[in-house]
């Protein structure tokens, strides 16, 4: 996610990255190349499933054996799992401070955003060991001290009361997960799946186009939708720039009118 390499510079600590590789429609977590990344000197994994921009979710057997390699090694770990209630397809999200060993060395963060469909209000949580918590609060302290107390009792109330909202937003996701990946396909895309999130990400090849870049820098002057290159989240961009990630989280006609006017491209061509 791009604000980890800031986050990581800010607290003077050095970056690895470690690419998730393709598998059948989709992508899967390294952990060989994971394994092969961690070394003396390091000391934290920040992990993200479900994953943006892929829409990945990890399944138990990568995320038992990322929990292993932190055992091991004794590593810390931040899993961020802002996007723990949008898994689709009946699957259930795992949380990873939940595998053996990990509750004593995770740092699992969620946010409002994407469970009430309020993002910008910036209201988080981060849970762990009480030390780990300590370190996380004298952080914050000095950074932004609170988070916007006005909207915290509303999303303390969501919390409590309204978790069948959750399961009608995530249908609703679902669905349109569906609509869009299908429609992306009849524009001519090669499209992966999408297991989680609200992200699809589909590869402009078949459309004769390699540079997701200038395409997603067109898009909004030709047809009037905007897009975001997978490149912007990865170190080795040549790699992944053939890449773009669509957003399903729009009303269903908005979604109608931009499938439309994709489907437009094609004929252009
Ligand atoms: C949106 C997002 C966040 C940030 O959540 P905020 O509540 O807006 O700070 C963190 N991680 C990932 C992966 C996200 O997509």
């Amino acid at each position: 996610y791009d604000s980890y390499a800031a986050s990581v510079a800010l607290a003077g600590a050095t970056r690895r990255t470690v690419p998730l590789t393709r598998s059948g429609n989709g992508f899967v977590l390294d952990v060989d190349a994971l394994r092969a990344a961690v070394t003396d000197r390091t000391r934290m994994l920040v992990v993200n499933s479900p994953h943006n921009p892929t829409g990945t979710v990890y399944d138990r057997e990568a995320l038992t054996a990322l929990a292993e390699l932190a055992c091991e090694r004794e590593l810390l770990v931040l899993s961020d799992e802002v996007y723990e209630h949008l898994v689709f397809d009946g699957r259930t999200h795992i949380p990873l401070a939940s595998l053996p060993g990990m509750a004593e060395r995770t740092i699992t963060v969620s946010s409002a955003a994407k469970t009430f469909n309020v993002t910008g209000w910036k209201i988080g949580w981060a849970m762990g060991p009480r030390e780990l918590i300590d370190g996380v609060r004298a952080a914050k302290q000095f950074m932004t001290f609170v988070g916007g107390a006005p909207f915290q009792p509303a999303v303390a109330h969501a919390l409590t009361h309204e978790q069948e909202w959750i399961a009608s937003m995530r249908a609703d996701l679902e669905r349109k997960r569906t609509f869009l990946s299908h429609a992306l396909s009849e524009a001519g895309l090669k499209v992966f799946g999408s297991t989680g999130t609200y992200f699809v990400c589909a590869d402009l090849t078949p459309l004769g186009r390699t540079d997701a870049v200038a395409f997603c820098r067109e898009l909004p002057g030709r047809v009037g939708v905007a897009a975001v290159p997978v490149s912007v989240f990865v170190d080795d961009t040549a790699s992944w720039n053939h890449l773009v990630r669509f957003a399903f989280c729009k009303r269903d006609e908005v979604l109608t009118e931009a499938v439309a006017r994709l489907n437009g491209l094609q004929e252009a061509r």
